[in-house]
C-alpha cells in the first residue's frame, strides 16, 4: 500500500482486510467455512446485497460459484451456479484483461451483452468484481452485486476489491498446499512400508508403520540417530559400526542405495530388513527417505522352502512309488528313481519326450478287492487319454491301473493322477504317482481264498453243501426284518425224515450219507421254483425258509408238496428206499418275531406232527405244553428242586427312618449244571404252568425260613420276604404248610412276609382270598409286589389283609425324569399312607432317587444302590459292612 492518507471508508475497509488476513479461521483445515467468512465480511464491509467467490473449474474453463453471501446470510444454493466461458466470451476476455471490473448501471451497460443479460435475469443493478490471480493467470473472482438502486463503486471500494482478490490468491494457494500435503501425508501413512525421513542421520519424520516396526512412540524415534536402531552385528557377522560408512556413504552423496540391514527394536529384538534409501532435496537441504521392509517372514518362508525342497528331493529320490510329472501335453519333465526302477527306463531316456502312453497298458483294469485274481484282468475301456479326461472332470482320484515296463511286461499299480494348474486354473501338467501293488493283490487273493473257505465251512454243511443252522439264523433274521418293514409274512418249516435212524442203523452210515445228499438235492431242486431256501440243521433235520408266502393255505400246499416229494423212492447202490417226513411250520409274525422263536415253534409243531403222523402241521400254542424241549427242562427242574440245585439270593430292604436293614427278599435262582445260573424269569413261568410250582414254593419257604432261623440265632432279626405265585395260594393245604414250617424252625410269624402280585387274585379271587386270610391270621405279613403294573383297584386293596406295598421298579427308575412316574409314585405313597400301609420302593439305583423318595416319605428302599441280591455268605458280609458304616442322620428323613 502506498503511503497516502486514508479516507474513513478506506481505513475501515483496510481494517476489514487486515482482520481477515489475521483470522485463523481462514488458515485452518476448513476451506469452505473460510471462504464463507470472506464473503460475509466483504458483503458487510461494502453493504452489498450479494458477495460471491468463484473459481475456474478443474479444466480451467468455466467459473463455478464457491461461496455466496446474500441478504445477510450464507446461501447454500450456489453450488450449481456456473458461468460458462462459451456463453459469455466477451466477459471472460474482459476478466483476463482488467484488474477490476465495474458495472455501475447494468441497465445502461452495452459491453459483454450476454453477461449483462445474465445480471438482468437475476435483477442485479450494479456489479463490481476483481480477478484472483495465481501466477498471473485469473483463476477466480470475487464479486459484489447490488439489487434495486444502482450503485457507483468508488475508488476505495475498488482498491478493497483488489486487496481481497490478493488475499484470496493466498487463501487458495494455502489450501491447495494443505490439500497436497494432506494427500502426501496420507500416502506416507498408508504405505504398507515403514517410511522415515532423515536429515543428516536423524529421523525427522516417519509413518505409523515405522513406529509399529520398532514398537515405539513417535517421540522416542524423532531426532534420534538412526544408529540407535541398528543391531550390534550384521547377518554377515561384521559390526554395524565398522561397515556404516561403507554402506551409507553413497546415499550421503545423493545416490540411492539398497541393502539388507539388521535392526534392533527398543525392546532388544533384532530383525532383518530390506532398506531402500532415496536422497531428496527439501528446501535446499539433503534429506533421505528410508524405506524399511521387515523380511523376517520372508526369510523364514525362504528357509522353509529350502528345507522343503531338500525334503522333497529326498522323498522324491527315496520314494518307493514312482513320480512322473508331465506338462499339459504329456511331455515328461520329472521322473524319479522309483519310476526308473519300476518302469525300467532311465530318466534321461524319457524326460523331454512325450511318452506316457508307453507306461500305460491299453486297458484300465478293474478289480474289486473282494474279487479273486482271475477276475483281475477284466478290461474295461482304454488308456491314458480316457484317464486324463476323467481327471479333468474331477472324477478320478486314485485307481488301480496297469503300468507297462520297457521290456513290455506289465504290473498293477495304485495310480493317482492330479492335474497341476496355474493361478488362473489352467492345466499346466499332470502328476502321476503310482505304487506297485502286485504283492498286495497276491496277498489279498490268498486271504480271500482262505477266508471264503472258512466262511463256507462255518456256514455250510460239509456233507450236503447246504447252508447250515447258523446261516439259517443269519438269513432268517434279515428276512424277518425285511418282512417287518413291508408288512409281509414268512414261514419257517422244520422237516425231519421218518425212519432215517432205521436206515442208518441197518444199512450203514455210508448209505445214510448218500440218502441225505440225495434228499438235499431233490428238495433243493423243488424249492428253488418256490423262492424257498433249504438248510440242513444236523442229522436228518432240515429247515425251509419261505420268504414270500401268500397265505396259510399256500404254505400248507408247499409243505404237502415237499412231503410228497420225500415219498418218492430213492435209489442208493441198487437199493430202493421209501421215506417220509414230518414237517412243522411256524409263521412270522403269527408265532414269533425272532428266528430262534420261530424255529422253536416249528420244532414243537414238527414234534406234534410226528406224534400224530399227520405229515405237516402249523404251530399252535397248546402244542408247547408237550414240546420235548419244555418237557426236558421241566424234568430237569423237578430234579433240581429235589437235588437242591436251586439257591436263594437275598436282597436287603433298608428302612429310611432308622437307616437300618430290617429285612430282605429271597429270590430264587437255578444253578444248572451246564447252563449256569438261570434267572427266575426263565423258569418260574415254566414251573407255574406245571405242578412244579407247588414243590418250588415249598422249597423256597422252607429254605428261607431255615435261613431266617440261623440269622435269628445269630441275633439278626430280619423280616424275610418270599415270592409266591397265584397257584401256591390256591392250594388249600398251604396255610398249614406255612404254620408247620414256622413251627419247625421256631420262628415268630411276623418274621415272614409273602409277596404276591395284584394279578394273584384274578383267576379265583374267593378261594385265594380265603387262603390269604388264613395265612394272615397266623400273623404272617403280606406285601403287594410290583405295585402299579397290574389292575389294582382300591376295592382289591381293601379286601386284602396286606401290610406293605412295593412300588414297581419301572416307576422308580424314571422318578426324577418322568413327571407321570413321579405323579404315580407320589399318589401311591399317599394312598398307601391313607390305608396305613408302609411302602417299599423297588429298584432304587442312585442316591438322587433315594433322596427324592425320602422327601416323599417312602418308608423302605430296595435296590442296587444298596445291594444286588446276594448269596447268603456275601449277604451277611454286606450286612456287617452296612450296619457299621451307615450314618443315621443321613438316612433319617426330615421331620415334618
Ligand atoms: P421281583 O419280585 O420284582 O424281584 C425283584 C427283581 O428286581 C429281582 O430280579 C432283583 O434282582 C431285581 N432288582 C432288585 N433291585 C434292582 C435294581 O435296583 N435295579 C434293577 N434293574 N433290578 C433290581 P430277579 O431276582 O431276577 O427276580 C425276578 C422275578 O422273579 C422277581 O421279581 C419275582 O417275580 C420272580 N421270583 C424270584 N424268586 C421267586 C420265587 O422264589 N418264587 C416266585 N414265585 N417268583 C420268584
Ligand atoms: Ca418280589
Ligand atoms: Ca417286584
Amino acid at each position: 500500500m502506498p503511503h497516502r492518507l486514508l479516507s474513513d471508508t478506506a481505513a475501515n475497509l483496510h481494517s476489514v482486510y487486515i482482520a481477515l488476513l489475521k483470522d485463523s479461521r481462514l488458515w485452518g483445515d476448513d476451506y469452505a467455512s473460510g471462504l464463507q467468512l470472506i464473503t460475509q465480511k466483504c458483503s458487510e464491509a461494502l453493504a452489498a446485497a450479494r458477495c460471491s467467490v468463484w473459481c475456474l473449474n478443474e479444466a480451467g474453463v468455466d467459473l463455478c460459484c464457491q461461496a455466496l453471501f446474500e441478504n445477510g446470510q450464507a446461501a447454500d444454493l450456489f453450488h450449481d451456479q456456473l458461468l460458462k466461458r462459451a456463453d459469455h466470451p466477451d466477459y471472460f476476455a474482459c476478466l483476463d484483461h482488467d484488474r477490476v471490473l465495474v458495472v455501475d448501471k447494468v441497465a445502461a451497460e452495452d459491453r459483454f451483452s450476454s453477461f449483462i443479460e445474465y445480471c438482468k435475469a437475476l435483477s442485479i443493478s450494479s456489479v463490481m468484481e476483481a480477478g484472483v490471480r495465481t501466477e498471473g493467470e485469473v483463476t477466480g473472482i470475487i464479486r459484489w452485486e447490488e439489487r434495486g438502486a444502482e450503485r457507483i463503486w468508488n475508488a476505495d471500494e475498488q482498491a478493497f476489491a483488489c486487496s481481497i482478490a490478493d488475499l484470496l490468491t493466498q487463501f487458495f494457494a494455502f489450501h491447495k498446499l494443505r490439500e497436497t500435503e494432506e494427500r502426501y501425508r496420507k500416502i506416507f501413512e498408508a504405505a504398507g512400508e515403514a517410511l522415515a525421513v532423515l536429515r543428516g542421520n536423524r529421523i525427522v519424520d516417519c509413518n505409523k508403520a515405522t513406529l509399529e516396526m520398532f514398537r515405539t512412540r513417535r517421540e522416542d524415534l524423532m531426532n534420534v540417530p538412526l544408529r540407535s536402531f541398528w543391531a550390534e552385528t550384521q547377518p554377515d557377522g561384521r559390526k554395524s559400526r565398522d561397515i556404516e560408512s561403507l554402506i551409507f556413504s553413497p546415499a550421503r552423496h545423493g545416490r540411492p542405495q539398497h541393502l539388507v540391514w539388521r535392526h534392533k527394536r527398543l525392546d532388544g529384538v533384532e530383525f532383518d530388513t530390506e532398506v531402500g534409501i532415496t536422497p531428496l532435496l527439501l528446501r535446499g537441504r539433503l534429506h533421505h527417505i528410508v524405506c524399511l521392509h521387515d523380511i523376517t517372514h520372508r526369510q523364514r518362508a525362504e528357509r522353509q522352502i529350502r528345507e522343503l525342497n531338500t525334503l522333497q528331493q529326498a522323498i522324491f529320490d527315496g520314494a518307493n512309488y514312482s513320480i512322473v510329472a508331465t506338462d499339459e501335453k504329456g511331455v515328461i519333465h520329472t521322473f524319479n528313481r522309483a519310476a526308473e526302477r519300476m518302469l525300467g527306463y532311465s530318466g534321461r531316456e524319457v524326460i523331454g519326450k512325450s511318452t506316457p502312453a508307453r507306461f500305460h497298458a491299453e486297458n484300465e483294469l478293474r478289480r474289486r478287492a473282494h474279487e479273486a485274481t482271475e477276475e483281475l484282468a477284466r478290461p474295461i475301456q482304454s488308456g491314458f487319454d480316457t484317464l486324463i479326461a476323467r481327471v479333468l472332470e474331477g472324477a478320478v482320484d486314485e485307481r488301480e491301473w496297469t503300468y507297462v515296463r520297457k521290456d513290455g511286461s506289465s504290473f498293477p499299480v495304485l495310480l493317482s493322477v492330479t492335474a497341476l494348474r496355474n493361478n488362473l486354473g489352467d492345466v499346466t501338467g499332470y502328476l502321476c504317482i503310482a505304487s506297485d501293488i502286485t504283492e498286495r493283490i497276491r496277498a489279498n487273493a490268498e486271504l480271500l481264498h482262505s477266508k471264503r473257505e472258512i466262511e463256507r465251512n462255518a456256514n455250510h454243511d460239509l456233507l450236503t453243501g447246504l447252508p447250515n443252522r447258523s446261516r439259517l439264523h443269519d438269513v432268517a433274521r434279515a428276512a424277518i426284518r425285511n418282512a417287518q418293514e413291508r408288512g409281509q409274512k414268512l414261514a419257517l418249516m422244520l422237516l425231519d425224515l421218518d425212519r432215517f435212524k432205521e436206515v442208518n442203523d441197518t444199512l450203514g452210515h455210508a448209505v445214510g450219507d448218500q440218502l441225505l445228499k440225495q434228499v438235499a438235492q431233490r428238495l433243493q431242486a423243488l424249492l428253488i421254483s418256490y423262492g424257498a431256501y433249504l438248510y440242513r440243521l444236523g442229522g436228518d433235520e432240515f429247515a425251509i425258509l419261505v420268504t414270500r408266502i401268500q397265505d396259510k393255505d399256500a404254505t400248507m400246499r408247499l409243505a404237502t408238496t415237499v412231503k410228497a416229494s420225500l415219498r418218492q423212492p430213492i435209489q442208493i447202490e441198487g437199493i430202493t428206499l421209501e421215506l417220509g417226513g414230518s414237517i412243522g411250520v411256524a409263521l412270522f409274525p403269527d408265532h414269533g418275531d425272532s428266528s430262534h422263536g420261530l424255529l422253536r415253534c416249528a420244532d414243537v409243531a414238527m414234534y406234534k406232527a410226528k406224534q400224530q403222523s399227520s405229515g405237516a402241521l402249523f404251530y399252535e400254542p397248546q402244542f408247547d405244553f408237550h414240546s420235548p424241549r419244555r418237557l426236558t427242562l421241566l424234568a430237569e427242574l423237578g430234579a433240581a428242586i429235589r437235588n437242591n440245585d436251586l439257591i436263594l439270593h437275598y436282597q436287603p430292604r433298608v428302612d429310611l427312618a432308622s437307616g437300618r436293614c430290617i429285612g430282605c427278599e429271597a429270590l430264587v435262582r437255578w444253578q444248572h449244571p451246564t447252563l449256569g445260573l438261570i434267572p427266575p424269569n426263565e423258569f418260574i413261568p415254566l414251573a407255574e404252568s406245571s405242578d412244579l410250582i407247588q414243590p418250588l414254593g415249598i422249597w423256597v419257604l422252607e429254605t428261607a425260613m431255615a435261613q431266617a432261623r440261623i440269622w435269628e440265632t445269630n441275633g439278626l432279626n430280619l423280616i424275610v420276604s418270599i415270592n409266591l405265585s397265584a397257584r401256591n395260594l390256591m392250594e388249600n393245604a398251604f396255610p398249614q404248610c406255612i404254620e408247620q414250617t414256622l413251627a419247625a424252625h421256631g420262628l415268630p410269624a411276623e418274621r415272614l412276609e409273602i409277596e404276591i402280585t395284584e394279578s394273584t387274585l384274578i383267576s379265583d379271587p374267593e378261594r385265594t382270598l380265603m387262603v390269604i386270610h388264613r395265612i394272615n391270621n397266623l400273623g404272617v405279613r403280606f406285601a403287594i409286589d410290583d405295585f402299579g403294573t397290574g389292575y389294582s383297584s382300591l376295592a382289591y386293596l381293601k379286601r386284602l389283609p396286606i401290610q406293605t406295598l412295593k412300588i414297581d421298579r419301572s416307576f422308580i427308575r424314571d422318578l426324577l425324569s418322568d413327571d407321570q412316574d413321579a405323579m404315580i409314585v407320589r399318589s401311591t405313597l399317599d394312598l398307601a399312607h391313607n390305608f396305613g400301609l408302609s411302602v417299599v420302593a423297588e429298584g432304587v439305583e442312585d442316591e438322587a432317587t433315594l433322596q427324592e423318595l425320602k422327601r416323599l416319605r417312602c418308608e423302605q428302599i430296595q435296590g442296587f444302590l444298596f445291594s444286588k441280591p446276594l448269596p447268603v455268605a456275601e449277604f451277611e458280609q454286606w450286612l456287617e459292612a452296612f450296619s457299621s458304616t451307615v450314618t443315621l442322620p443321613d438316612l433319617v428323613p426330615p421331620l415334618h
